[in-house]
């Protein structure tokens, strides 16, 4: 690991001026993924800025969202009474997202915006668009099972890690975050930035600018909610594909649906066009088999992972009908 400068922040303004200040600086809080990153030297920042102590954590509940502080762990915010009984999409794929360790110590700001899992990112040694731009991308002609089919590029095709954003995608949810410039709102519709030729570049903060809150829309009263995870493997993997569902459903109608993909997607993926499709339809295989379709259309498959297309109509699908079973 390199040498850096360690700088404990007394304030969110005082933590925002020792970033901005220096290119090189990062914001240190749980710090599950990203010591792990320095240790490696994939991530190696001068000045590491522990904005640990900062009035950050702690879940508020205005009637109608919840107002979630970002320093508060993802086992706090599972462990909620107003997640577990009016937002199962989130706590599931919160539960979903990572041991009971990591839990405890990884922060909600820090799962939204983890780095990806691509092994080439996390290998110095070898070439990578995200890790160091015009480098090219090892993962297209590499190993590339568990990389994206839907917003890839020519330059980079790694998928979004995060679970966690995926629920919190399809319920509309926003972030606060503060800059030199001051404070604002941004949803995370328009949060992730696709990879595009600039894959370094995964959302809209400006360099400084610290994410402080999440703001988490609750579902109507009455409405079904579910995350479904397919992986390799039952304990701490990372999703072959994910979705992310919400519905209302009153006298045989779907009156409201929300949805949105894992896993599949080199950012966390909502379906407008197959949520469009779900409301006002009844509720039966032929109307979530054309959601599904929806939902993966404009995939594009790499040498390894077109098994993750149908996976992921199959994911979609599967959601669909357990929840619209469900009294
Ligand atoms: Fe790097 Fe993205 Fe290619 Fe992985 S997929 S090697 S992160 S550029």
């Amino acid at each position: 690991m390199r040498s850096f400068t360690y700088v404990r922040a007394e304030s969110v303004d005082h933590a925002v001026a020792e970033v901005a200040a220096e290119p090189a600086a990062a914001y240190l809080a749980g710090g599950t993924t990203q010591v792990d990153l320095m240790r490696d030297e994939v991530l190696q920042p001068v000045r590491l800025v522990d904005i640990t102590r900062l009035p950050l954590r702690g879940i508020r509940d205005t009637g109608d969202s919840l107002v979630v502080g970002a320093l508060t762990t993802m086992e706090e915010l599972a462990a909620h009474e107003v997640v577990a009984g009016r937002l199962p999409l989130v706590r599931e794929a919160l539960l979903l997202g990572a041991s009971p360790q990591l839990r405890h110590m990884a922060t909600m700001g820090g799962n939204l915006l983890q780095r990806t899992r691509c092994r080439y990112f996390r290998d110095p040694s070898v070439a990578c668009n995200k890790r160091e731009p015009g480098t090219g991308c090892s993962a297209i002609d590499g190993v590339n099972r568990m990389h994206a089919v839907l917003g890839t590029s020519r330059h980079c095709i790694a998928t979004h890690a995060s679970d966690a954003a995926v629920a919190l995608l399809a319920l509309g949810a926003s972030v606060r975050a503060r800059g030199r410039a001051g404070q604002r709102v941004v949803p995370l519709t328009e949060f992730y930035r696709l990879p595009g030729s600039a894959p370094h570049l995964e959302n809209v903060l400006e360099h400084g600018e610290l994410l402080t809150h999440l703001e988490i829309p609750l579902l109507p009263r009455g409405a079904r909610s579910g995350y479904l995870k397919v992986r390799d493997r039952a304990s701490y993997e990372f999703a072959l594909a994910s979705v992310a569902v919400a519905l209302v459903i009153d006298g045989g109608t779907i009156h409201e649906a929300r949805l949105a993909l894992g896993g599949v997607g080199t950012v966390p993926w909502r379906v407008p066009r197959a949520e469009e499709l779900l409301r006002g339809a009844s509720p039966d295989r032929e109307v979530f088999a054309a959601a599904a379709e929806a939902a993966l259309e404009g995939a594009v498959a790499q040498s390894a992972n077109g098994f993750k297309i149908e996976l992921g109509r199959r994911a979609v699908v599967r959601m669909l009908s357990t929840l619209s079973k469900e009294s």
